[in-house]
């Protein structure tokens, strides 16, 4: 069996077994168990954050250069690895096996690019306002311990996010992957220890989600609290950060747009477009969803968007053949299926799609409405499956409004072949990651983040770095 039992990484030790019961993960592809989870209890949770606090005490004095071999030598350790961790990905998560590969090779990119940047931690040095000092300088120094949260949908990318740039910075964590894909997480907390970091300084539980944010968050070992997950999740945890001071990074939901301008090639953007929307059955906070087409092009985009979906052949994601896996869990599919009745009800046109998969497994087919109302669930909220909705446009001002009209601001996509309105659409659309002419907009070179209700704070990049600082000013004067 490739997928290992899963463990909770505590106080330097793997546990098969914890004060706060179990629970099976389970194959979404076809609904059998993969193994028994423990789950943390009180006791767990308490070891979990006093060892993070240890942990960082002996992190933190290691010299960035130190925390620089180490995290790149996990790393190599992820690509040396990626073949086998990609099939346990696969198995609890259900993406296609090239998608885990290529989620796990660019986790240790990632790490690499957090690395690298561990060592340029710059300060500033201040001119004095006053005589008879001698240095006045402007640090950064890591947070403290940092308490994550994960959902599933990119078990290796989202925990390295968080665990690259707060191991870089000197913090130590404690991680909670979601329930559903433990073993993935598992196997990136392994590489980490196996390539230096310190036992104490990653921890990694699982348990009750509202039992373990709340106990962790609460604890006064925890400096900092990061979580990826809905807008819902976020602004719970948001709430309980900002009762005790802790400083909090959000990466939340998105409701994607994307613009297809008069002037676009719509068979190019076509291809671009079903590739993005349905990359793990949509279930990508930055998926494509509502699609607004200049009218010239709208009835063959849609048309043509609507075949090409469901030309898509579904299946696990271990089959080679398959484009399409399932979705993560039953409820997903329950929800998938409040959308579709929603839209129907209020007038939406179902051009293909709508329906769960008849067969074992999580399978929901992929689905495309076209003219749905703004009324429409799904045109507020985030479906977080594979679905995709295309709308008609007349002016660019009208499709910009419509774009921006959602409280969320993940990414906003447009395509367009004329110069000016590429950089008036830079401008003009509300969101902390913008592509025009491509969906390329996660990179571990660049910030990622949402504005409005979709996050605070970014990830990756310079900035991911810094969220786990904190700014300290060192002025010194002239002694007696
Ligand atoms: P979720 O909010 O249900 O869960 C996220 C994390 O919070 C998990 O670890 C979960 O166990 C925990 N959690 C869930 N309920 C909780 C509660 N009541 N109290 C405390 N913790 C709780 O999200 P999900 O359904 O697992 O993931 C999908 C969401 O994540 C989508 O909205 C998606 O857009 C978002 N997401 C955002 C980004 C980003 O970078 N902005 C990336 C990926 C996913």
């Amino acid at each position: 069996m490739i997928y290992p039992a899963p463990a909770l990484h505590i106080a330097g030790r793997w546990l098969t077994q914890a004060s706060g019961g179990e629970r099976y993960v389970y194959n979404p592809a076809d609904e059998t168990p993969l193994g028994v989870l423990p789950l943390a209890g009180a006791a767990e949770l308490q070891a979990a954050a006093e060892a993070a606090q240890r942990g960082f005490s002996v992190w933190r004095a290691r010299n960035a250069h130190d925390r620089y071999t180490v995290l790149r030598a996990a790393a190599e350790l992820l690509r040396v690895r990626a073949e086998a961790i990609a099939p346990v990905l696969t198995l609890e998560q259900g993406k296609p096996l090239a998608e885990a590969l290529r989620e796990v090779r660019l986790s240790a990119d990632i790490l690499d690019f957090q690395a690298e940047e561990g060592k340029r931690l710059y300060g500033r040095t201040v001119a004095p306002r006053v005589d008879g000092i001698l240095s006045q300088t402007v640090t950064r120094e890591p947070v403290g311990p940092v308490a994550a949260f994960t959902p599933w949908n990119f078990p290796a990318n989202l925990p390295i996010r968080k665990l690259g740039s707060a191991l870089a910075a000197g913090c130590s964590v404690v991680i909670k992957p979601d329930e559903q894909t433990p073993a993935t997480c598992m196997l990136i907390v392994q590489a980490l220890l196996d390539a230096g970091v310190p036992a104490e300084a990653l921890n990694m539980v699982c348990g009750d989600p509202a039992e373990v944010s709340a106990t962790l968050i609460a604890h006064p070992a925890i400096a900092k609290v990061s979580i990826t997950g809905s807008v819902a999740v976020g602004k719970l945890l948001g709430e309980q950060a900002a009762r005790h001071v802790k400083r909090f990074t959000g990466e939340l939901g998105g409701h994607a747009p994307v613009i297809v301008c008069d002037d676009a090639d719509p068979a190019f953007v076509l291809k671009a477009s079903l590739a993005a929307k349905y990359r793990n059955a949509g279930q990508v906070c930055a998926s494509p969803i509502r699609f607004y087409v200049a009218r010239r092009h709208y009835a063959e985009f849609a048309a043509q968007f609507a075949r090409g979906a469901q030309a898509l052949r579904l299946g696990p994601g271990m089959d080679p053949q398959t484009q399409m896996g399932p979705l993560a869990h039953a409820r997903r599919i329950d929800d998938m299926e409040r959308f579709v009745d929603d839209a129907i009800d209020q007038g939406a046109k179902l051009l293909c799609g709508g329906r769960r998969v008849d067969r074992r497994g999580f399978y929901f087919e992929p689905t495309v409405f076209a003219e749905a109302p703004a009324t429409s669930r799904l045109m507020q909220q985030e479906p977080f499956g594979p679905i995709a909705v295309i709308q008609p446009y007349d002016t660019l001002d009208e499709a910009i409004t419509a774009a921006n009209a959602l409280p969320y601001g993940l990414a906003a996509y447009a395509w367009t072949r004329d110069l000016a309105t590429a950089h008036r659409l830079g401008r003009e659309l509300e969101a902390g990651m913008v592509g025009i002419n491509h969906y390329g907009v996660s990179q571990a070179e660049m910030p990622f983040g949402g504005w409005k209700e979709s996050g605070v704070g970014q990830e990756m990049g310079s900035e991911g770095l810094l969220a786990y600082t904190e700014v300290k000013t060192i002025t010194v004067g002239v002694p007696g």
